[in-house]
């Protein structure tokens, strides 16, 4: 049986992994952190023994290949999704709005909802139908181009509707600032995800901590199959024999033969392999100028319940949505919450009490004073990467074009997703069915 090395045990990894040792092919996977999961994933927080993640994370119901994935491993009822999207709106001076999509066929399902949202004035709510306009008046070609801003003021959306409704999705969804996010992006959320039908646009949140959710249920099912993962191995090398892949070499100097490669880590770790090569310098180029986006969380535990919801977002605040935990704890007096912050550039650099004012700052209008007894936060400065706008970078092609039997994942290579979990899967499925049908191997 063929031979197939993943490097790197995120969501890309490990469903192609696991896609590979469903059909019989003997995959290991190198992994060089001591657990699985890469952004990905959670720890037990000391004093309460319950998983904390490292950043609140969203499915949509329009992820049918993570469902895919999450049903290969037989973890899939830990995901719940509502029936639709629906969430409470929250302004810094207190104005409250509702948003939410209805069980009907697509888009009514979207636009009543849409047309019922009171953060901004009936005449603002029925602009939306430039942004239809423009959706079809713009080809891909000509989004890929201009910046989300730029797409939404040539659709005359007001600077209220961007602030209060726009550019909440897009941060949410794409996590960067709407000036430096294209719009051939937020067309692909706005049609698969929320202009879809109601079922692709439900939201869906984990019962479990992301660990639990994808490595560990990876490790177990790698382990029925027969596959292998070797934690705490980092690769070094890629070895090439001319124009085809030949194996990998591991920090500890082992050369480890495979008959394919699947590369599944972020720009930055990739590049590092990519400039020893000479035949891969184009790519090495290419990937050199991926840009990468922050995102800021702040576990807080209170010691009294904030609010029902599962999920509340914030206009105006430094935090864009506040998560409601479930609760794993044995004290049920104390509940733990998650602000989030994307694209949150200017929150990076800040201290924990810093965060912490922020974070009341922004719970404020919606449940006054919050006394916190303990906080946490979780910096990820590379949380998701995208070309730079304009500058005729692109994400590469999962095929390698160079070297026969070398594939690349990672939710930034060309799925013609935005970096999401979805993005990560889809690429991993990809590589192992390029490598399963032999297409172009
Ligand atoms: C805080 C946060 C919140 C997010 N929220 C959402 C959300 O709500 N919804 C959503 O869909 N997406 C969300 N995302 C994005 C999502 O987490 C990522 O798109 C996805 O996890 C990327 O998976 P990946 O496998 O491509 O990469 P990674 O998870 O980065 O996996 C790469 C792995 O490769 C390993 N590695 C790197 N170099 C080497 C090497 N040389 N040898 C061996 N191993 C190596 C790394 O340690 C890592 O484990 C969020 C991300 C963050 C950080």
């Amino acid at each position: 049986m063929k031979k197939v090395i993943i490097i790197g045990g995120g969501c890309a990894g490990l469903s192609a992994a696991t896609a590979l040792v469903e059909k019989g092919y003997q995959a290991t996977v190198f992994e060089k952190s001591r657990i699985l999961g890469g952004r990905t994933s959670s720890v037990a927080d000391p004093a309460t023994g319950e998983p904390v993640d490292n950043g609140q994370h969203m499915f949509l119901g329009c992820y049918n290949e993570t469902d895919r994935f999450l049903r290969r491993l037989g973890v899939d009822q830990h995901v719940k999704y509502r029936n639709a999207f629906s969430t409470l709106m929250i302004g810094l001076s207190g104005e409250k709005a509702f948003l939410q999509t209805y069980r009907l066929p697509a888009p009514l399902h979207l636009l009543l909802g849409y047309m019922q949202y009171r953060a901004f004035s009936m005449l603002e709510r029925f602009s939306i139908i430039h942004v239809v306009r423009g959706l079809k008046k713009y080809t891909d070609t000509q989004l890929a181009c201009m910046s989300c801003a730029e797409f939404l003021s040539r659709c005359k959306q007001s600077q209220t509707t961007q602030t209060r409704f726009w550019d909440l999705l897009i941060l949410a969804t794409l996590n960067v600032d709407p000036k430096r996010a294209p719009a051939d992006l937020l067309k692909v959320v706005l049609t698969q995800g929320f202009m879809a039908s109601c079922k692709d646009s439900a939201s869906g949140l984990a019962d479990v901590g992301l660990t639990e959710l994808f490595g560990d249920a990876a490790q177990a099912y790698m382990a029925k199959k027969g596959g292998s993962i070797r934690l705490r191995e980092t690769v070094s090398e890629l070895i090439l024999d001319h124009e085809k892949i030949k194996g990998v070499v591991l920090q500890n100097g082992e050369k480890v033969q495979a008959d394919y490669v699947i590369t599944a880590i972020a720009p930055n770790h990739l590049y590092r392999l990519l400039a020893k090569e000479s035949r891969l310098q184009t790519l090495a180029r290419n990937v050199k100028h991926m840009e990468s986006s922050p995102i800021v969380s702040l576990h807080i535990w209170t010691n009294r319940h904030l609010f029902d919801d599962a999920y509340v977002g914030f206009w105006d605040t430094p935090f864009h949505w506040v998560f409601r935990k479930q609760s794993f704890m044995q004290d049920q007096s104390v509940s733990h919450y998650t602000l989030v912050a994307s694209g949150a550039d200017d929150l990076i650099k800040k201290s924990t009490s810093d965060l912490i004012t922020m974070a009341k700052q922004t719970l404020a209008p919606l449940c006054g004073d919050v006394s916190i007894s303990r906080a946490k936060k979780s910096l990820m400065k590379n949380a998701t990467w995208l070309p730079p706008l304009g500058q005729n970078i692109v994400r590469p092609n999962i095929q390698s074009q160079d070297v026969k039997g070398l594939y690349y994942a990672g939710d930034w290579v060309d799925t013609g997703l935005p970096c999401t979990i979805e993005s990560a899967v889809k690429s991993g499925h990809m590589a192992a069915s390029y490598i399963i049908n032999q297409k172009f191997a």
